[in-house]
């Protein structure tokens, strides 16, 4: 599993995920940058922020 907190790459935000492995995050990332943060797509270098901010748990 990774975990993921959105702060590390905006900071402010709260929100954290869990993801079963690396691969899933993007879409998790998508759907709360979306969401919660008015993005209606998620400029690639969030993705690898995120990626580069994901924890092994
Ligand atoms: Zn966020």
């Amino acid at each position: 599993m990774k975990t993921f907190a959105c702060g590390d790459v905006v900071p402010g935000c709260t929100a954290h995920f869990t993801a079963v492995d690396e691969a899933a995050v993007p879409s998790l990332v998508a759907a709360h940058a979306s969401a919660d943060h008015g993005l209606a797509t998620v400029p690639p270098e969030l993705v690898q922020a995120a990626r580069g901010a994901l924890v092994s748990v």
